[in-house]
């Protein structure tokens, strides 16, 4: 099945994955916030969803209101069929609702619509015109279990429908031989063209998931670092949560600014310190949890948010990472050069005092750089 939540992050990684030297390792663990919002990944979901209860529902009411009107035909087969079939279709549909759109209920609906195509073929449906009705029910099963599983699933009934027609003298139906002749040729350009379209409908539709997710990640990273930008902060990290609160609050954030960063660049280069930043990149990441998030929001700037973390312990894990900073120099050929950096610390209890927090972490900073650099305040 294509699956597009769990393909597209792996196509991603392996897209952007390109190991540049004196890179940093690109890190993808915030984009868990993209593959979740992205509508072009909502929009295959919600054709398989919207095309699973159609059928559930639509063709359940059909089945049942073509029981009744055919009540009276003592044709058991096909009325047992119809009428299992609708009750059995509002009941998956129903748990479907109830256990959040599982995949196992798209196999089992898939099954279903095989199981209504046999009894249909087996039956003859009413006046033996049960074969029309293959053409959408086939449709139906190549839209929700997607083209690749579907070629087993239409096989498989293609093959039990051949078998029955084999063995017309043991089944109810009737069908002349002209009319099945008919029937098969039709089908048959039928089942490739609908193969064909839903392939090519599945390709298009994750190169622009792919191209774009690529845009978003280009627009929501910081290019020298990697990290994800002050835009990403805004529109989607912050906003996610304020949706979730529960999951995020207490919020802390510790504002890290490089101490005297202007002096290397001015001493040493550009280039150098270039790779300061990324050096001081790599010991950020590595000193937070999968669950921080740390993020380059201005030159020799980066925020540290911690979900779910008091200030006495962000002011706590900031005191590592400024030890670690100050012990720890950066080396680039004969270059060993000490670093130290600044930070502000605090804290949003709520969603409501976000901007508060953010604004006195950075008060917070400029007070640990007016006190002489090199801590936390
Ligand atoms: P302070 O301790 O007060 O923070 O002093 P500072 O020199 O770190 O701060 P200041 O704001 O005066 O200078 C920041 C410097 O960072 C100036 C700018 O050229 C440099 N910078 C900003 N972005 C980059 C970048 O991407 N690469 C490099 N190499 N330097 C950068
Ligand atoms: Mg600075
Ligand atoms: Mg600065």
């Amino acid at each position: 099945m294509f699956n597009p939540v769990v393909t597209t992050p792996y196509l991603l990684l392996r897209f952007t994955y390109l190991p540049a030297t004196g890179k940093p390792s690109l890190d993808l663990s915030f984009w868990h916030h993209f593959q979740e919002s992205n509508s072009a990944l909502n929009a295959e979901e919600k054709r398989r969803r919207l095309t699973f209860y159609f059928i559930s529902y639509v063709g359940g009411s059909f089945m049942l209101l073509f029981a009744i009107n055919d009540f009276s035909s003592h044709n058991w087969p096909l009325l047992t069929m119809l009428f299992a079939g609708a009750i059995l279709a509002f009941a998956n549909a129903g748990l479907s609702n109830i256990y959040q759109h599982k995949p196992i209920f798209y196999y089992i609906a898939a099954v279903l619509d095989s199981l209504i195509v046999l009894g249909l073929t087996y039956s003859g449906g009413h006046q033996n015109t049960g074969l029309y009705w293959i053409f959408p029910l086939i449709l139906i099963q190549v839209f929700i279990v997607g083209y690749k599983i579907g070629i087993v699933f239409v096989a498989l009934t293609v093959a039990g429908m051949l078998y029955l027609i084999a063995h017309q003298a043991d089944i109810p139906a009737s069908y002349p031989p002209e009319h099945l002749s008919r029937f098969f040729a039709a089908f048959t350009a039928f089942i490739f063209t609908a193969f064909i379209g839903e392939y090519f409908w599945q390709r298009s539709h994750h190169e622009l998931t792919k191209d774009n997710l690529e845009k978003l990640r280009q627009a929501n990273t910081d290019p020298l670092t990697r990290l994800p930008n002050r835009r990403f902060l805004d529109s989607v990290y912050l906003e996610r949560a304020m949706e979730n609160p529960v999951d995020y609050f207490p919020l802390s954030a510790v504002v890290v600014d490089a101490d005297h960063f202007k002096a290397i660049n001015d001493q040493f280069g550009h280039d150098v310190g270039d790779n300061v930043l990324i050096y001081l990149t790599e010991l950020m990441k590595n000193n937070i949890r999968q669950s921080d998030l740390v993020a380059r929001t201005g030159g020799e700037e980066f925020l540290i948010l911690y979900p779910k973390t008091s200030l006495s312990t962000a002011v706590k894990l900031a005191e590592n990472i400024r030890q670690e900073i100050a012990n720890k120099p950066f080396k680039q050929g004969d270059i060993s050069l000490p670093l130290s950096a600044s930070f502000g610390v605090a804290t949003a209890l709520t969603d409501t005092n976000i901007n508060a927090a953010l604004k006195l972490a950075d008060e917070n900073l400029y007070l640990a750089k007016q006190r002489g650099r090199n801590q936390v305040v």
